[in-house]
């Protein structure tokens, strides 16, 4: 990646000041939300963290009229797309796999709902054994560095090797925008916060738990990671940040996002990525596809039709 590449993928100041004025003016939300599923053997319990509204401003490839015209037509009355923010808990053989740790409270109220969610649901964060960071972007890394630290006290981290490299450069940090240099220093304190219980894997498919395999997925960052899960003849793929703008970038697979680290290989991840789940027909699952998170797509004209996962009865 050269610094032009990297300066499109972050050079989105603008952006993120508007960004935090919406943040901040949003209404907060008392709700807890989450949804289980059974896969096979395991349990994935899909997480809530809140939501961030994400306007055409941060997006590349897509006009503000034709931004517009598709919120219009997903009957979503807003000038921006309220994204969601989803953690990942996977049960399966005596594991607990928690895979991302929500925002914590670096991104404002609509967001960092996902300590309440997860002591609703009876967990209690020392009883995860693994947490598996699918990149280190602050939305998936926020909630191990609030004030009163890392919750997850017995978790190793997992957590590409290659992504560890580039959010914890010297040289990297140098190069990146103002307004960017701030994540750098937060990868490398949510890094801190599991002391030397980080296991990093490479670019190969690494197990993390029986049935559960990485899968790269690079270009939103570089070590930009999925999660395989088969279990008993299911399978679901945690596709992490293939897409942020599900109405939009399912509509329009090549539109890309201003937090891409690179533009071009993240537009060639999705594409390829989404194909394999609509040819194969298997479940995917993303951070920032609204609950209940887990669906199939199937292709309708240039792009995908997306059908959420249906509620599991008993
Ligand atoms: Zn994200």
């Amino acid at each position: 990646m050269n610094r032009r590449e990297f300066l499109i993928g972050t050079g989105m100041t603008s952006a993120l000041a508007t960004l935090g004025w919406s943040v901040a003016s949003a209404t907060a939300e008392g709700l807890v939300a989450a949804r289980r599923y059974k896969i096979g053997a395991a349990t994935v319990h899909v997480l809530s963290d809140g939501f961030i509204p994400i306007g055409p401003d941060m997006l590349f490839g897509i006009t503000p009229q034709e931004f517009a015209s598709i919120l219009e037509e997903a009957h979503i009355a807003s000038d921006a797309h309220p994204t969601a923010v989803n953690a990942f808990l996977v049960e399966i053989a005596d594991r607990k796999i928690l895979i991302d740790a929500g925002t914590g409270d670096i991104l404002g109220p609509t967001l960092g709902k996902l300590p309440s969610v997860i002591s609703a649901l009876g967990i209690d964060p020392a009883s995860i054994d693994t947490v598996v960071f699918t990149h280190l972007h602050g939305d998936h890394i926020g909630g191990v560095v609030s004030p009163a630290g890392n919750p997850f006290v017995n978790a190793a981290l997992r957590i590409a090797s290659s992504d560890i490299d580039f959010w914890t450069s010297h040289e990297m940090q140098a190069q990146a925008p103002d307004s960017f240099k701030p994540a750098f220093d937060l990868a490398r304190a949510a890094l801190g916060g599991f002391g030397d219980r980080i296991d990093p894997f490479g670019a190969n498919a690494t197990s993390i738990a029986p049935g559960l395999t990485t899968l790269p997925l690079p270009g939103h960052t570089v070590g930009h990671t999925g999660l395989m899960l088969e279990s008993e003849g299911d399978t679901l793929l945690i596709a992490a940040d293939i897409f942020h703008v599900p109405a939009v970038q399912l509509a329009m697979p090549s539109v890309t996002i201003g937090f891409d680290t690179d533009q071009d290989l993240a537009r060639q991840t999705r594409l390829r990525t989404l194909d394999m789940v609509a040819t194969d027909r298997i479940m995917m699952g993303g951070s920032h596809i609204a609950l209940p998170g887990l669906g199939h797509l199937e292709s309708a004209g240039d792009g995908y039709r997306w059908t959420p996962a249906r509620y599991q009865y008993g």
